[in-house]
């Protein structure tokens, strides 16, 4: 069923995501409605309407989908328990965000649909993490099986003396271990999908993490992570299909030498994307209003070439005399407030040749 412009779209969180998606959806001509439990997210700056609440609240969430046309999500640590109640109004639905928000349940959903992903243990106990590791071998990295972001609730396991020393950095958590991936790139494959099935990629950025927090994504990829692509694109849409998503999803991959490897999935805009607002013909943010309302698809090419985004973590943000100087680049900042070592404050964005 078509959302027509002029109605209102709600969303359960009020991120630098939220914000980006209320900037685009405000243009096609919706009014947004986020939902978030902080004080002053930075997404409420640019949307019509906030309500300030607990993901939890059940009575809250059901009062917010009687106030809007439709709901969709900016991140996959939400109980999916009170987001039931939305029905068909959730797009994408509670199958996304229960698979996306397990790293166990994820990888399993993973392979069932065929993707290749790194060896891996659910592990619950010390003992279990040493099992792991006798049976993946090192190194191994573990991971909580929920709310983990940006590298948090992660530990390298790199001699099998170290297991208990992860364990306890993990805070003892039910978690995931998994090999080490030897790989030659990261990249992701983003996809928007409607509900009848119809679906559009980007071009495939390359990515650079440091500190296991995004840097840099690049388009396009170099010849190497091109090869590994239309294989990508193929698990991508498998997973997509499966769940019966709608909206945009993100694969974030590996390139190994065995193949394209998934690390994991985002059942939304994702950070790797950023630079398809300048950089793409038809933005992220737009396309998964496109898709959650049923407006015909928007192109995907690009725009101009080539597109790197450089994240703005932390201090970083500082420099934005200097960014906002420099002739063709487009830089955002999120309006956040404090600049906290590991924090994304903003991104900047270099199209083409920008001069
Ligand atoms: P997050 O949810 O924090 O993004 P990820 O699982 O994507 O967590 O891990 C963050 C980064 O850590 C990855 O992008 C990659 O650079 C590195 N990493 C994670 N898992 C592995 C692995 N099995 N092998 C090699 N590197 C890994
Ligand atoms: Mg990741």
């Amino acid at each position: 069923m078509t959302i027509p412009p002029g109605s209102v779209i709600g969303i359960v969180g009020g991120g630098q995501l939220g914000r980006m998606l209320s900037v685009a959806a405000a243009q096609l001509g919706y009014r947004c409605h986020i939902l978030d439990p902080h004080e002053h997210p930075c997404a409420a700056d640019v949307a019509a309407y906030f309500t300030r609440a607990d993901y939890g609240d059940t009575a809250a969430i059901e009062a917010f989908g009687r106030a809007v046309d439709v709901v969709t999500y900016e991140f996959e640590n939400l109980p999916v328990g009170p987001l039931r109640a939305l029905g068909d109004k959730l797009r994408p639905g509670t199958r996304s965000l229960a698979v996306a928000q397990d790293r166990a349940v994820e990888k399993q959903f993973i392979e069932d649909c065929s993707g290749r992903v790194a060896p891996w243990r659910t592990v619950d106990s010390l003992e279990d993490v040493r099992g792991a590791v006798q049976a993946l071998g090192c190194p191994a990295v573990l991971k909580t099986r929920r709310y983990g972001y940006d590298g948090k609730g992660q530990a390298w396991i790199r001699a099998p003396e170290e297991a208990s020393e992860a364990w306890a950095t993990i805070g003892g958590q039910p978690a995931v271990a998994e090999a080490g991936v030897d790989f030659s790139a990261e990249f992701s494959v983003i996809v928007a999908r409607w509900q009848d099935g119809r679906h559009a990629f980007w071009d495939s950025p390359e990515n650079e993490h440091r500190e296991g927090i995004l840097r840099r994504s690049s388009v396009p990829c170099s010849d190497m992570v091109a090869l590994q692509v239309p294989e990508a694109r193929e698990a991508a849409l498998r997973i997509a299909e499966a769940l019966g998503h709608v909206g945009v999803l993100t694969v974030e991959f590996f390139a190994s030498a065995d193949g394209p490897v998934v690390n994991e999935i985002a059942p939304r805009v994702h950070n790797s994307g950023h630079w398809t607002i300048e950089g793409a013909v038809t933005s992220q943010f737009e396309q998964h209003i496109r898709a959650i309302c049923d407006l015909p698809p928007g192109v995907t090419g690009l725009m101009r070439g080539s597109a790197v985004m450089e994240n703005l973590i932390g201090a970083d943000v500082e420099r934005w005399p200097e960014l906002a100087a420099e002739r063709g680049a487009h830089l955002h900042i999120y309006g956040k407030g404090e600049a906290r070592p590991g924090r994304k404050m903003g991104h900047l964005t270099r199209v083409g040749r920008s001069i």
